[in-house]
């Protein structure tokens, strides 16, 4: 089967526990505007001017190599380390993404994703995944589909779904200003997630940054945001709106 990979490598810690080799799946289903990987959102890859030289954002591999790739490098998944895969949004690539975490589950190699839980047969990944990773952005139906140009209802009702039996759960939520960051969002977060109904779920709240500004300009796409900052003071009371909610917060 062949997987379209953006990028790939070893980190330690921030994508799941111990180090890990990272893979960055081509493709996403939503259109986020301060997405810092603007160029893995078109599925089969993006064109992007770099040093005035063209190149396609992704390389199309065999799922076959990829595996090999990871047993080769399973001496290097130390500190409970393994491997992750993100994006893009990794599910678009559902077959061979299901095919890698099942092979690496049979090999005893920790597997986690990086997901916006969207895809219809999501809840089916839960068993095959020792650390998940879901990003919610936002608790209203209607203000994620105007920004991000999706509806968030079916990723509410798989992290529903999933939460009933996961003893591990990390929701991200990416902080905005202009979109979710007040202290009332954070209320509507608490609430929202308090209703999943358990309390091994855990929520790390990342602020916007600018990071992937430069890629949009490489992938001719306008960067529109122009006001996504959050204060300092803004998101201590973001966070401490979810932890007076009975919300478990972590940094990694
Ligand atoms: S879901 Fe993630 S990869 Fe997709 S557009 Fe949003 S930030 Fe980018």
């Amino acid at each position: 089967m062949k997987i379209k990979i953006l990028h790939k490598g070893f980190n330690f810690s921030q994508d799941g526990p111990g180090n890990r080799l990272v893979y960055h799946l081509q493709g996403c289903n939503f259109f986020c505007p301060w997405c810092s990987n603007p160029e893995s959102i078109a599925r089969d890859g993006a064109k992007m001017t770099v040093d005035g030289k063209e190149k396609l954002s992704c390389t199309e591999h065999d799922t076959d190599e990829v595996f090999s790739e990871i047993l080769s490098g399973k001496m290097m998944m130390f500190s409970g380390g393994g491997v992750t895969f993100t994006g893009g949004e990794p599910t678009l690539q559902f077959d061979a993404l299901r095919e890698l975490l099942l092979k690496c589950k049979e090999a005893g190699i920790n597997t986690a994703i990086e997901t916006n839980a969207s895809h219809p047969s999501f809840v089916s990944l839960s068993e095959l995944v020792d650390y998940m990773i879901v990003d919610l952005k936002h608790y209203d139906a209607e203000k994620h589909k105007n920004v991000i140009g999706t509806s968030n209802e079916k990723t509410i009702e798989n992290i529903r779904k999933v939460s009933k039996d996961r003893e591990q759960l990390l929701i991200h939520i990416p902080l905005v200003g202009g979109f979710n960051s007040t202290s009332q969002d954070a209320g509507k977060f608490a609430e929202l997630i308090k209703s999943f109904g358990n309390e091994k779920i855990q929520v790390e709240v990342l602020r916007y940054h600018e990071y992937g500004k430069d890629k949009w300009t490489q992938c001719g796409m306008e960067y529109k945001m122009t006001d996504g900052h959050v204060s300092d003071e803004e998101y201590t009371e973001f966070v401490d709106v979810l932890k007076r909610n009975g919300i478990s917060i972590i940094k990694t």
